[in-house]
């Protein structure tokens, strides 16, 4: 069973009718580009194949309701009562969605209510964006069902506007970028700032290459404030050298940004500076060299990310390492840190070896056993019923 039939058997099964529709988006790997989003950089996610789908149906009143596989709680909510605070728990993201649209001109009072039941095969919190994928997939649903026009950069807005506001989580705009302008085979090339996306083959399946997601299954408790204290650092960073965003900053300034800042917050900046230049050098390889080139700036952007940003966690360097040691053309982790997920890519026949190796070492450290699964650049948000 996939997730679309997921959605729509269960929307039977809740509501006692046929839905009219299944939309669904996708998760996400960021394949290099990390913490450099919400300094108005560069960042290369792919859409995957696990996608979290959600099956509409109309109401005759204005009142909408979700449900989703995964929680027992459904809610349920009047759309004139609809606030980014009406709703807390799981059910904030999508009926975020539902309230976001109004803050970007779209007049809801003529709408009418709807049915929501939702399904999902991305892993929740492994740093795969489901929280994006759930989104991203309720807002293309909306958008068609109330014929409110948005272009996809638009409907990005929506889903980054629905988490931060409705669910309280202060993500930038890759996620919802790259889960609605995937596509099979190809990377997201994101200007931040631009939000200018550019599809760049990424060629792995023609390459024999495979690109395994390690999930550590660390959830720590002081991500949010990592992340915040993070960006933070980054905001503050900018103001000391004069630039709106460190985006402005290049590796040639790194010196003059040494003699301005403390050790911390100049490795900080040092990590998005030279991410922003990997990403760009990855997009380049990729380009003239196909991914069997692109090994060094993953793992360089993994040393970057512990060692600078220090976002990573022992489970994560262990992946990594394990991954480089048995032979993986490049790895690092990926997502914001402190948990979730390492990626590693590498020949066909080298995923049963790595997948071995890397539960062997997580077993030997006395690590929780992660949750490992290979991932294919796939198709973002669509209708599919
Ligand atoms: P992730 O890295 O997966 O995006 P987040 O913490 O950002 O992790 O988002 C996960 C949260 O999003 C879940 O705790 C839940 O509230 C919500 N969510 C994601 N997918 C679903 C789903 N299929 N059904 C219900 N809630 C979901
Ligand atoms: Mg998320």
């Amino acid at each position: 069973m996939s997730e679309i039939d997921d959605a729509s058997g269960g929307f039977a099964e809740r509501y006692g009718s046929r839905a009219e529709g299944v939309w669904s988006a996708p998760g996400r790997v960021n394949l290099i580009g990390e913490h450099t989003d919400y300094n108005d950089g560069f960042v290369l996610p792919f859409a995957i194949d696990r996608r979290t789908a959600v099956a509409l149906g109309d109401r005759d009143d204005r009142v909408i309701r979700v449900a989703s596989t995964i929680e027992s709680d459904a809610a349920e909510v009047a759309l004139d009562a609809l606030t980014p605070d009406a709703v807390d728990g799981w059910a904030a993201y999508p009926l975020g969605v539902a309230w976001a649209p109004g803050e970007f001109g779209a007049g809801l009072s003529g709408v009418g209510g709807v049915d929501l039941a939702i399904a999902s095969t991305v892993p929740i919190g492994a740093g795969l964006s489901s929280s994006a994928a759930i989104v991203c997939a309720v807002a293309l649903a909306l958008d068609e069902h109330w014929r409110l026009g948005f272009d996809r950069p638009t409907l990005a807005k929506v889903g980054r506007l629905a988490e931060n506001r409705a669910a309280g989580a202060p993500t930038g705009i890759m996620d919802q970028m790259a889960a609605l302008s995937g596509e099979a085979e190809h990377a997201v090339f994101l200007d931040c700032r631009r939000l200018e996306a550019d599809l760049v083959p990424l060629g792995f399946e023609a390459a024999g290459l495979s690109l395994l997601v390690i999930d550590t299954r660390v959830a720590h408790e002081h991500a949010a404030n990592g992340y915040a204290e993070r960006r933070a650092s980054c905001e503050a960073g900018a103001r000391t050298l004069g630039v709106e965003s460190l985006r402005e900053v290049r590796v040639d300034d790194l010196p003059r940004a040494q003699a301005l800042l403390d050790d911390e917050s100049f490795r900080r900046v040092r990590h998005v500076v030279t991410e922003n230049r990997r990403v760009l050098d990855t997009v380049r390889a990729l380009r003239e060299h196909g991914p069997s080139a692109i090994g060094p700036f993953l793992d360089a952007s993994h040393a970057s990310l512990r060692d600078d940003f220090e976002v990573s966690v022992p489970e994560l360097d262990l992946a990594v390492a394990t991954a480089q040691a048995n032979g993986a053309i490049g790895a690092r982790m990926t997502g914001g840190g402190f948990g979730g997920a390492a990626i590693a890519l590498m020949i066909d026949p080298l995923v049963p070896v790595v997948a071995r190796e890397v539960a062997a070492a997580f077993a030997e450290q006395g690590y929780r056993e992660p949750t490992v699964f290979t991932v294919r650049p796939s198709e973002g948000a669509r209708r599919d019923l």
